[in-house]
């Protein structure tokens, strides 16, 4: 498939590379600042297994510019690999996204009612902009050109239905529409009392020819919970809120409630197609329930940078704003080129794992905007006799990547995720545009 840019940006006098030799083999252009490698590798296995779990049609999510990883490079795998859909938030987001497929020559469906397929990718919008009547009518609006741009679009509430119908009436198109229902997540979506209204609007808009209602959805809050009893809630309401629909004589084809959590714990909540994202990154949605190697996934991003100064510290030496960590011995210290304006955790001071010179160590100190200073050992043997730097400045550091394919030691997204308190989704999708990411495999 002729997709814009992205071409390997390995080095092509390098040996191809399978994912494990990836970290030896791989010459980066960029290596000399920091970026983050995107491996298409392990993403399009990711997608590979998860697809075969799911055994029908799927969506890759790749909203936040693919969790971070960079969406042009994520949405031509993911096609590649099978997806039929691509879901994103925002509705900027997804007519960006309209506009590479189009530079790309991935092709639109041809018909309103031609069903998705990876050749011809259905595009599903989910934060629709609220519109008054007079601004959905207006040429060059938000919605009209999600109508332009063929999107699909969820509606929740009668502001929003009225919006695209006023939309889709002075284009003279027929809107393509996700009914939300929410199902216990008190998010997005019509609560079931509600949800009559909602359906006896979108039924007399479709028959007005202003929308077709072609999808019936929502999300699970607890399906990294798998024996809360709490999918099971969702689905029940999912299941009322069909019948609400059908009562107003809608027959949504594509029902969809799960994303990778609901596809890997609850396998009765698949429906019509599920949602993945995290997955495809390589991480599990709760690694308390089974962690990505048990799911069988391979991060994709290696966030790396080469070190831009190794030096020499006495002991008792403080570091960083504030002096919050002090050398315990003479030690060597690296600087490595990222810091919380890249999206490094200021809650990593003195916890953040990096991998350099073939072994773990951390952060010391706090994290600055720009930079972070690391640990590399101590710079003088017990009986007082200096001891070599264990790395130059130059060397690289590997702040987050895959043990399998970087490095035994190698620390991950998820691990910065747990000494952070958040969870990898978080650590990925913090990442700064300052940041390259480069594509390769
Ligand atoms: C982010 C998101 C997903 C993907 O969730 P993962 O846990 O990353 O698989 C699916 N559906 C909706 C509505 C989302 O917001």
């Amino acid at each position: 498939m002729p997709f814009m840019t992205v071409a390997s940006s390995a080095d092509s006098s390098a040996p191809q590379t399978s994912a494990r030799t990836w970290a030896a083999e791989v010459r980066v252009p960029g290596a000399a600042t920091a970026c983050a490698l995107i491996d298409l590798e392990a993403l399009a296995h990711n997608a590979r297994v998860l697809a075969s779990k799911a055994g029908r049609a799927w969506m890759a999510v790749v909203k936040a510019d693919a969790y971070g990883h960079g969406i042009e490079a994520v949405a031509r795998t993911c096609l590649d690999a099978g997806a039929s859909w691509l879901g994103v938030a925002q509705l900027d987001e997804a007519l960006h996204l309209r506009g590479l497929l189009d530079a790309a020559g991935v092709a639109r469906p041809r018909s309103a009612d031609e069903p998705a397929s990876s050749q011809a990718p259905r595009l599903l919008c989910w934060l629709v902009p609220v519109l008054s009547p007079q601004q959905a009518a207006r040429e060059g609006s938000p919605l009209w050109e999600a109508l332009a741009g063929d999107l699909d679009l969820s509606v929740s509430t009668l502001t929003q239905l009225q919006a695209v119908r006023v939309a889709a009436r002075a284009q003279g198109v027929v809107a393509r529409i996700h009914v939300k229902v929410d199902t216990g997540m008190s998010r997005a979506g019509a609560v079931l009392e509600d949800l009559p209204a909602l359906a006896r609007e979108a039924r007399a808009a479709q028959d007005a020819g202003e929308v077709d209602v072609v999808g019936l959805w929502s999300h699970l809050s607890r399906a990294d919970e798998p024996d809360s009893g709490s999918t099971e809630d969702h689905l029940a309401r999912f299941r009322r809120g069909e019948q609400i629909l059908n009562q107003a004589g809608l027959h949504p084809g594509v029902r969809h409630l799960s994303a990778t959590g609901g596809l890997e714990w609850h396998p009765h909540a698949r429906l019509d197609l599920v949602r993945i994202g995290i997955g495809l990154y390589g991480f599990s949605p709760e690694p308390a329930v089974a962690t990505s190697q048990e799911l069988g996934l391979r991060p994709v991003m290696r966030l790396q940078a080469p070190l831009v100064q190794v030096k020499r510290i006495p002991a008792g030496q403080a570091v960083s704003y504030g002096g919050t960590w002090s050398a315990p011995t003479d030690r060597w210290v690296g600087l490595v080129p990222l810091g919380y304006g890249d999206g490094i955790p200021r809650a990593a001071a003195s916890t953040g794992p990096v991998w350099v010179a073939g072994r773990r160590t951390t952060v010391v100190g706090k994290v600055c905007m720009d930079q972070v200073v690391i640990d590399l050992g101590p710079a003088t043997d017990a009986a007082g006799s200096p001891l070599p730097a264990p790395a130059a400045a130059g060397d690289r550091a590997i702040v987050w990547g895959d043990p399998d394919r970087d490095g035994e030691g190698v620390p991950t997204a998820e691990d910065w995720a747990r000494v952070c308190s958040t969870i990898s989704y978080e650590i990925l999708t913090r990442l700064g545009p300052r940041v390259p990411r480069v594509p390769v495999g």
